[in-house]
């Protein structure tokens, strides 16, 4: 009820909800029913959370942040969403986003955009933006978020809370709108480190419903933020700064605070490496590639067909109008620019040049990473260039926008797992910044232990 209250005093402001359920209280009361008849429930039993609307649930709207599936409610729950359900946590509702994940800034869903706790003329990162200004605001203590190419970590860093992509296939895709489904992973979003492990070792783990989920058993991440928070000395641990990723070109207070943090973990006791990471700089190249490919197969499905908007023309006209018409209406000019960069990187005698090459580039940075791994037992970064931009700053140049994807998007690339959390307020502007961690694939669980030491 407190959550609700505050969503009632603040979300007209910041508008991180698209739909608030309604049902909220009578869960919790369930729950406290299943407790009190004997079920053993997790430490999150009765926990509020926000879910991204990227995730199907079969009791609220899901949109994707899209008007081509406005007021559509799936038939089922999205695997992460029903493990929540069993667990005993109550989704307060569905959150905003960039249309179908694509953004850095929320500015692209077609529901209005959602505004930074921190300074409502400022973006709250995205696509994720919803889930992390619910948490910043306090209007909810954990939500899940979707993480193709930064939509998690970009979101907690620009809003002072702490945002982990897992390792690709350790959470279930099942029900998550596809983006790019070599990339997308569905992870937490929160106030501390521990919290984002509870809720991970919550959704995490194996599902036969998605064909890339792995099978192997996780330890517990939560065991993993303890062991960390009550950790004397981080000696013996290997922290890797990337080169490119240490660039004279982010905002002066980011690089401060970056640095600072490299002195408390040196002072812990850690031994700092520098790492060499040659093709990284054409990651977000080979990423805006990828990503309109695959998600321009991924977004076939929307066509006045099978569910969602159907619009026909004036006068009737063929199938195929009636699909042109829909799509014209349904898809806003970020995913209709992604789509036309898709089909074209795809077609036939452009294939090779374009969608050939970003692959063997994704490949030769997974190289990078291994090789990095060599040397490091974890990576780090700031979790993106700058602190929250002000709306409209970047809206009318995609590439500016494409380029605050810079630290993120190597992690999607390789599959590897990455957690963002707050490292201070730049001096500049008073704004959070972010601290990026990145471990090897399933060593998700070194995330937690050395984030939760600079806690
Ligand atoms: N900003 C990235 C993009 O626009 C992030 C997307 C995501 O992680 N969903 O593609």
């Amino acid at each position: 009820q407190a959550h609700l209250d505050r969503i009632s005093a603040v979300d007209g402001q910041v508008h991180a909800f698209l739909h608030v359920s309604a049902d909220a209280i009578a869960q919790a009361q369930r729950i406290d029913e299943r407790r009190a008849a004997g079920e053993q429930l997790g430490a999150l039993a009765g926990v509020p959370v926000a879910v991204k609307d990227v995730l199907c649930t079969i009791d609220m709207p899901t949109t994707a942040g899209s008007k081509i599936l406005e007021g559509w409610i799936p038939p089922y729950d999205a695997t992460p969403v029903a493990k929540l359900r069993a667990a005993g946590l109550v989704p307060l509702g569905k959150t905003n986003m960039d249309e179908f994940a694509m953004g850095s800034s929320t500015e692209y869903s077609a529901y209005g955009p959602t505004k930074n706790p921190w300074d409502l003329g400022r973006i709250p990162g995205g696509s994720g933006g919803g889930s992390a200004a619910a948490v910043a605001a306090f209007e909810a203590p954990l939500a899940l978020g979707s993480d193709t190419g930064g939509s998690i970590r970009q979101p907690a860093s620009v809003t002072g809370s702490v945002g982990v992509k897992p390792t690709y296939g350790g959470v279930s895709r099942y029900g998550a709108i596809a983006l790019a489904s070599s990339l997308d992973q569905v992870g937490p979003v929160s106030r501390t480190v521990l919290d984002a492990a509870l809720l991970h070792d919550v959704i995490g783990g194996h599902d036969p419903r998605d064909s890339t989920s792995l099978t192997e058993p996780w330890p517990s991440f939560a065991a993993a933020a303890r062991l960390g928070a009550g950790a004397e000395s981080l000696k013996g641990t290997r922290i890797g700064v990337i080169k490119q990723l240490d660039s004279p070109g982010f905002q002066a207070g980011v690089s401060q605070r970056f640095h600072e943090a490299l002195q408390l973990l040196t002072d812990f006791g850690a031994e700092i490496v520098e790492v060499d990471a040659p093709h990284f700089e054409y990651a977000v190249a080979a990423y805006y590639l990828i990503l309109p490919a695959e998600a321009s197969s991924n977004l076939a499905k929307f066509d006045s067909v099978r569910f969602g908007l159907r619009v026909t023309p004036e006068g009737g006209g063929t199938v195929e109008d009636v699909m042109a018409a829909t799509r014209e209406a349904g898809f806003g000019p970020e995913v209709k620019r992604r789509i036309i960069l898709g089909t074209y990187a795809l077609s036939a005698g452009y294939y090779d040049a374009y969608y050939g090459s970003a692959q063997k580039v994704r490949t030769l940075i997974q190289r990078d990473f291994a090789a990095a791994f060599e040397k490091a037992d974890v990576l780090v970064s700031p979790s993106a260039p700058t602190t929250a931009f002000k709306f409209g700053e970047k809206l009318e140049d995609p590439m500016a926008m494409y380029l605050n994807d810079v630290t993120t998007i190597p992690a999607n690339l390789a599959g590897v797992p990455g957690i963002g959390l707050p490292m201070g307020l730049a001096p500049e502007d008073g704004l959070p910044t972010g601290f990026q961690i990145m471990a090897p694939a399933r060593a998700d669980a070194r995330l937690y232990e050395v984030g939760a030491t600079l806690e």
